[in-house]
This record gives structure tokens, sequence and C-alpha cells, in this order.
């Protein structure tokens, strides 16, 4: 089993149940069946009651009421010791008591409680106790135990609560040695890299060519599709960077000051008609036209103005050509200034409005057509009927697809039957470039979305190495390409992020930008098992030292949305990483 987390030389399983689901009666057929193959086997009970082993009248029992903090009893056939806690009062935790076993004589340690504990647990399940499942998702259940009769339809291994012999082999073959780690990832197909995940999708995604005119005050947010390439110089002509006088540079004084004659002003947008010569000067301002024969602003904190006259001083160490933009400096006649594929923002739409252009070519908008399914679904704004959700994923997809400025389908939310969904698909491909849903893609489905996709494209379904978010469907659907989110809605939101965001940006053919990421120091400890690359939710902010430090946004489940609100940042952490103490130094993408 795995090397264990808690550092005990033995593996450990526990067993996680409501009680009166069965667990010792489970535990008491499964260590005889153990015992007889060969394995050695210890358990460790919790219990919330004040129990004792020994009883009043035997004098061991007097010893340690007497007060001996710890009395160890020993026979030929067995012996115990007992070691009072009264003094602390306090649960002892498990890194405490399994160095107190022999691990030299045990195979596996068997645990019953410490539901706290990070150790590997099979799960047991029985709906008549009425109560939900105790960790779903929780990556460290290996294998959850119910009746024939039950329906749910784990994504783990299900083992079959009334036949114990099964559960043996089951945990039997956990111990073979060298054996990976039991962990929910306990591969059926191994998980995918999340970088070939990527990949795979660029790869097979080639850019739209198509292009459309449209007028810059439309073009916020879309993609240019044409290089633009500068008809004139801009600047286009040599202007003051400051308000002052403009001079000839030879005129500067070397030594003590000089004083030259004002002749005229030149003003943004009125320039100075004449020429400007030796001993003279005009009055400027900022951004107004440079006249004939000089080349030289000093600004006008420096110089004395009286009358007609103006004086400078050599101690302010003029420079010859200082405070002249030149013409085309910031773009030359002939330039080329943006490229195809350049995204439109505030500055490239005011570059090209000073280019002269009111108009510009920009690759066509992408459609995508987005719907929701599951049963459980009910839109916002309905009653909930009684075991229903509300759809939360149609509306984190739809404002993150409006943020990417494309044509929006939105289908609603479609219900697991094979007719509906078969349809919904066609209709989907039919109208758009992109189809995304939610849902129904993961392992051990219930519902036929997967089964549908399987029948119409050629769609993979993967695993993915990392969390949240591990299944994910990419692939093509009659032209238009698929894109199966999982139906978690954190889960959703971050495959939408690291996947579909960049795969639209790739199809709308703008440029490949690699994700911002900064290292900033952790100031909480994160928890984390190697195996998968994690997204975690984070907080930045400045700690007492004014230094800017991150720290996990709280309860990381990927179906708490509130602490994706919370959040300004991914944490990301790589896949062989074992988490993280205070301190550390992180890797962070900010939203
Ligand atoms: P699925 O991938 O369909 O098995 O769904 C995984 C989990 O996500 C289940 O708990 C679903 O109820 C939940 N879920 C699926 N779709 C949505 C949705 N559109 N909005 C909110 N939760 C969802
Ligand atoms: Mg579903």
């Amino acid at each position: 089993m795995s090397p264990n987390p808690l550092g005990s030389p033995t593996p450990l399983l526990g067993f996680a149940a409501w009680s009166g689901t069965g667990k010792t009666t489970l535990l008491l057929q499964l260590i005889p069946l153990l015992k007889s193959r060969g394995i050695r086997v210890a358990a460790i009970k919790h219990t919330h009651h004040n129990f004792d082993i020994d009883q009043p009248g035997k004098d061991s029992y007097a010893l340690r009421k007497s007060g001996a903090d710890q009395l160890l009893v020993a026979s030929a056939q067995r012996w115990a010791l007992m070691t009072e806690t009264r003094e602390r009062q306090q649960e002892p935790n498990l890194i405490q008591l399994l160095p107190q076993l022999d691990h030299t004589q045990l195979d596996l340690i068997l645990i019953e409680g410490f539901k706290h504990e990070a150790i590997p647990r099979i799960e047991l399940y029985r709906s008549p106790i009425g109560k939900p499942l105790l960790y779903p998702d929780d990556p460290q259940i290996i294998a959850i135990a119910l009746t024939a009769t039950e329906s749910i339809q784990p994504t783990i291994p299900r083992l079959d609560l009334d036949n114990s012999s099964q559960i043996a082999d089951f945990i039997q073959t956990q111990l073979k040695p060298q054996q990976e780690p039991i962990t929910m990832d306990t591969p059926k197909q191994p998980l995918l890299p999340f970088n070939q995940a990527q990949e795979q999708i660029f790869q097979q995604i080639t850019p739209t060519r198509e292009t459309e005119s449209i007028r810059i005050k439309e073009a916020l947010g879309r993609t240019l599709g044409e290089e633009i390439i500068s008809p004139i110089d801009v600047p286009a002509y040599d202007n003051s960077a400051m308000d002052g006088y403009a001079m000839r540079g030879e005129d500067l004084p070397t030594g003590g000051s000089a004083t030259l004659e004002v002749i005229g002003s030149s003003f943004a947008g009125t320039p100075f008609e004449g020429r400007v010569g030796a001993g003279q000067s005009v009055r400027i301002m900022t951004g107004a036209k440079i006249p004939s024969g000089a080349d030289t602003v000093i600004m006008q904190e420096k110089a004395r103005r009286e009358g007609e006259q103006v004086t400078f001083s050599s101690e302010d160490n003029h420079k010859a050509g200082e405070n002249v933009r030149m013409a085309g400096e910031d773009m030359g006649e002939g330039e080329a200034v943006l490229q195809p594929g350049q995204p439109l923002g505030a500055a490239e739409l005011g570059m090209i409005a000073s280019l002269g252009y009111s108009s510009v070519q920009v690759k066509k908008r992408i459609r995508v057509a987005f719907f929701s399914t599951g049963d459980e679904l009910c839109s916002a704004g309905e009653p909930l009927g009684d075991g229903q959700i509300y759809d939360s994923n149609r509306y984190t997809v739809f404002s993150l697809l409006s943020e990417l400025g494309v044509e929006l389908i939105d289908l609603g939310i479609i219900r697991d039957q094979r007719e509906l969904i078969e349809q919904a698909f066609h209709d989907a491909a039919a109208e758009a470039d992109v189809v995304i849903t939610s849902g129904g893609v993961s392992v051990g489905e219930a519902d036929f979305v997967k089964e549908t996709l399987d029948k119409l494209g050629e769609i993979n379904f993967w695993r993915i190495a990392m969390k949240p978010g591990k299944p994910l469907a990419f692939g093509k659907l009659d032209g238009a390409w698929f894109f199966g989110l999982p139906g978690n809605p954190v889960s959703a939101m971050v495959t939408f992020m690291q996947f579909v965001r960049p795969a639209l940006n790739h199809l709308a053919g703008k440029e490949r930008i690699s994700p911002f990421r900064i290292p900033l120091r952790c100031s909480n400890r994160l928890k984390k098992r190697p195996g998968r690359l994690e997204f975690q939710r984070g907080i930045m902010e400045q700690n007492e030292q004014g230094e800017t430090v991150v720290r996990g946004a709280g309860h990381q489940g990927s179906h708490i949305l509130r602490s994706m609100s919370l959040a300004d940042c991914f944490i990301v952490l790589p896949e062989e990483n074992g988490g993280v103490e205070a301190g550390d130094w992180v890797e962070v993408e900010p939203f």
C-alpha cells in the first residue's frame, strides 16, 4: 500500500461510515479473512466513550488508580499497555498512537474512526441510513462499499458491502509490494499530463482566416485581421515636449547666461509661420510645431522672461535638441506597426486612429453554443424540486465567454435523455463553431452524454492529471469543436480558464500568450498530495512587512464556488508537490 503519509512503516487503511452502516461487522469478517491469507493485522479504534479495559478488583486496576501514568501488564498470552491521558484530556492522534504498535509484526493496520486523519479509507454506504456520502470527492477514499441494490455510481472502485471476501481481495491487491499509492487516481487509464492535454488541443485547432471590416469604435476586444502599416509619420512634425522657448542649439550659453529676443509664439494647432534666426526664440506650447530654424526647447521653468526678452543660464546644463519630439518617433511612415492576431485594446485602437483609419479588418467572431446537462438541474428563477440544484455552470460559462467577445448561443439545460441530448448536440454543432457543455463526462456517469458523444463525434474523454477538473472531453462534433467540461462548478471554471479560453483565443486567431505567473511566498499551509497539477484558489495580500504574499482562499472542494469568488488568483502547485508549508514560495497565476 502507500508509503504512508503519517510516517507509519505499516500501511494504514481506514473505514469510514455513518454509525449503523456496519463498520465493525465488516471488520469482524475481514480480519479473519486477511489473517487466513497470511496478512498480519492490527486494528485501531477510536471511541468517544470513557472506556476502560481493566476492572475493579484486579491488582493492575488498583495500581493504575493509585496514580501510575502508564501501566503495562503482561502474561504468557498477551500484554497490554494502558496510558492515562487525564492530564491532557486531548484526543490522541494517529501520529502519537502509531509508534505504540510493533510494526515488525504487522502487514496492515485497520483503523476505525479518526475521521480527520489523512489516511486512505474505504467508505461504507447504505442509503436506508438516510445520510449522504461522508466524503464525496475526497481523494483519500479509495473505494466505496455498497450493497448491490444501491444506485450510486461511484467514479472509484465499487465494492460489495455484503461480500467481505471481495473486499479482502481488494485490500490484498492494494498491499502488493511496490504498489502505487492507493488513491482515487489509481489508474484505470493513466492520467494525461496537463501540458499534453493543452498541446493536443492547440495542435488540432487551426485559427480562423475569415475577416470582416468594422468601425474602430466597434473593434474593442476583437482580433486584428490585417497588418497595419503606418501611412504617415506619427507625430507628423517635430514638436515640443514642454511649454517653453524654441531656439537654436548654437545659441545656448557656454558660460554665464544668454539672452534671446522672443519673436512670436507657436501653439498646438497654430504654428509659428516665420523662421528662428541667431539670437532669436519663439514662445512654444507642448505639442506645438517646432518653428523652422529652431531645434531645441528650453522649458519655461528654466527661463526668465522680461518683456520681449528671455534669459537662460548655463548652470542648467541645457543641451542642443532637448525637449523636442521628432517626427515619426512613435510610428514612421511605411512602418508595420501591428500584426494580424493582435488583440485590439484601447492602446491599439488609439494607435490605429492616430494613423487616420476609421475602420479596421478584424477576424470573424467565433460562434459558441453552450448548454448544461443533468437531470438534477433547475434554471435560476424556477422553483427548486426535491433532489434538484440550480444550474450555475451555464452562468459562469456565459460570463467567461462574454469576456472573450465571442457570439453566444445559450441552449439551456438538457435532460439526461438519449434523444434530447443527441438532438441538442446536432443543433448546437450546426449553429456554432464551438460547442461547450458541462456535466456527464466523468468516468462512470449514469447519463447519456458520453455515450451519445461517442456515437456522434470523434471525442477524447480525458482524465487529466490536474485538480480540480480531472475529466474533460475534447474533440470534433459535426464540424464543430467540442469541449465537455466537468459538472462540478469550480472544475468547470478551471477547465474553461485553462483549456477552453486559450483554445478559443487560438481559434479566433489571437497570438498565443503563456499564462502570467509570479512567485510569491505563501503565508499558510496548503494540503496537497503528489500526482496532479493543482490550481488552488488563492488570495494575494500584503503582510505586515509590506510584502505581497498569497494565502489559500479556504475550502478547495470542486463544488465550492464561494472560494472561487473570494480568490483573485490560482496557486499553481506542480504534480510532484506534496504540500506547502507557511513561508514556502509558490507560483501564482492572477485571474
Ligand atoms: P457530473 O459531471 O454530471 O457527474 O456532475 C458532477 C457534479 O457537478 C454533480 O454534483 C452535479 O450535480 C454538479 N453539476 C453538474 N452540472 C452542474 C451545473 N450546470 N451547475 C451546477 N452544478 C452542476
Ligand atoms: Mg450529470
